[in-house]
């Protein structure tokens, strides 16, 4: 679905309820609406790290190119060797690591042959040094089946098979991989553009001092530190005021440059009812009050081209919307296919937790791990919505169900990891 107008379209679902959108309900809503970036570019192994691959990454060879020893030791025939027997071999020379024997191994002969070292021709198993006993230019060893301690050509990677697919967000462990194919150049997509600002007349840039009733804009920052994780480019648009000029320009001028706007403040009831009819003007907005706590108010539209969230501004609100709608999107946008859940676990909670039934919430939680394995999550204290310390203390999400009520101390709760890239 890519036309602007289905999105109003949502509106005819038969569950669709602007006023208590499920948290579930409004991701799969916003899942729907998203236009993934398609154009591509070639970047170096090392600048390819936690970009999303736009083609499949095909092995050009067989990884490991040959058959090699996996341990230090002898190299025969296996079918020299009998069970429950010692046997004795004849050692014709040895196979080093980028260095192989030169010839072929015949029965009853055997190669010293060290760790990565090719099997030599003839050879097909190798046997430890810890099972051998060697005694001049002969060896004594024990019994392994055939094909015992080899690492076979191709078992890692095979020639012309995909060794990386498309989509797949650009980890360390695939910098080598890549390198181990002797590749130096592979296609990612083009980075996400967002732009982002805050709204708020009683916001002030920090490097100001502070008036009558004024608060720094932290929101600004939390932003760009999670848009920073996900690797993508940032425009930032700065404070703007509570005013329809100030808040129309900002939104033509973001959205005719980005690929994604996200805003904080601005979306809740009395302050939605002059950025409603500017987005309205401008693009097709839905403006959701999530059945979650924190975070409930919630905006979500196509402008232009721009995909726009507009999230609350409460500084946790601001952090938990973005991690529970927000943070999935972009993955998405950014055109990663592969995306596993953030991962969750059971803990056993060490307070009382307040919670009213009728929504999820995402209180915040420190996790310790006791002498006996068990992890416990205690909360951080007020889950006040602009207490954005409660954050920073967090190592999880404790993330109590719509239907689920007060939880007593010592009853086992579900967290979330909170986490970037996963
Ligand atoms: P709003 O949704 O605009 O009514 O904002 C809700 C609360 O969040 C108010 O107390 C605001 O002062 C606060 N707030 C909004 N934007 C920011 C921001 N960028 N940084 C810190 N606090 C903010
Ligand atoms: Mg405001």
């Amino acid at each position: 679905m890519t036309s602007t107008e289905n999105l109003k379209a949502l509106s005819q679902d038969s569950d669709y309820d602007p006023n208590s959108m499920p948290v579930e309900q409004a991701r799969k809503y916003i899942a729907n609406f998203l236009e993934p970036v398609t154009s591509s570019e070639k970047v170096s192994i090392r600048d390819s790290l936690g970009r999303i691959l736009s083609e499949n990454v095909i092995s050009p060879v067989n990884v490991p190119q040959h058959d090699n020893s996996a341990m230090d030791g002898y190299a025969m025939k296996g079918i020299d060797l009998n069970e429950g027997e010692k046997s004795k071999f004849a050692v014709i020379g040895t196979a080093f690591a980028g260095q192989p024997f030169q010839g072929a191994v015949e029965n009853g002969q055997a190669v010293r042959i060290m760790t990565g070292a090719v099997i030599p021709d003839g050879a097909d198993t190798v046997v430890m040094q810890e099972r051998a006993e060697r005694d001049g230019d002969s060896v004594l060893v024990d019994y392994f089946p055939t094909g015992a301690n080899t690492r076979k050509a191709g078992e890692d990677l095979k020639m012309g098979a995909p060794a990386l697919t498309k989509g797949h967000r650009v980890r360390p462990a695939d910098l080598g991989l890549i390198a181990s194919l002797g590749i130096t150049e592979i296609s990612v997509y083009r980075k996400l553009r967002v732009a982002f600002f805050s709204t708020g007349d009683e916001l002030i840039g920090v490097g100001s001092p502070l008036g009558d009733g004024q608060i720094y804009d932290s929101n600004r920052y939390t932003i760009f530190g999670m848009l920073t994780e996900l690797g993508c480019e940032l425009i930032d648009m700065g404070v703007i005021r509570d005013t329809p000029e100030d808040v129309e320009r900002a939104f033509s001028d973001s959205t005719s440059i980005a690929d994604v706007v996200i805003t904080s403040g601005g979306v809740s009831v009395g302050e939605a009812d002059f950025v409603k009819p500017i987005l309205d003007k401008l693009g097709e907005v839905l403006f959701w009050k999530i059945a979650m706590k924190p975070g409930r108010p919630l905006a979500f539209g196509k402008i232009g081209k721009s995909h726009f969230f507009g999230l609350p501004g409460n500084p946790v609100a601001v952090m938990v919307t973005f991690y529970q709608f927000v943070q999935v999107a972009l993955k998405t946008l950014q055109g990663q296919t592969h995306q596993t859940p953030v991962p969750s676990f059971k803990a056993r909670v060490t307070e009382a937790l307040k919670k009213a039934p009728g929504r999820t919430e995402f209180q915040r939680g420190i996790l310790e791990q006791s002498a006996d394995g068990e992890w416990t999550v205690k909360p951080t204290g007020n889950q006040g919505s602009g207490i954005l310390s409660s954050m920073s203390q967090a190592h999880c999400f404790i993330v109590l169900p719509t239907d689920m009520g007060r939880v007593d101390a010592g009853e086992i709760v579900d967290v979330q990891l909170i986490r970037g890239l996963v």
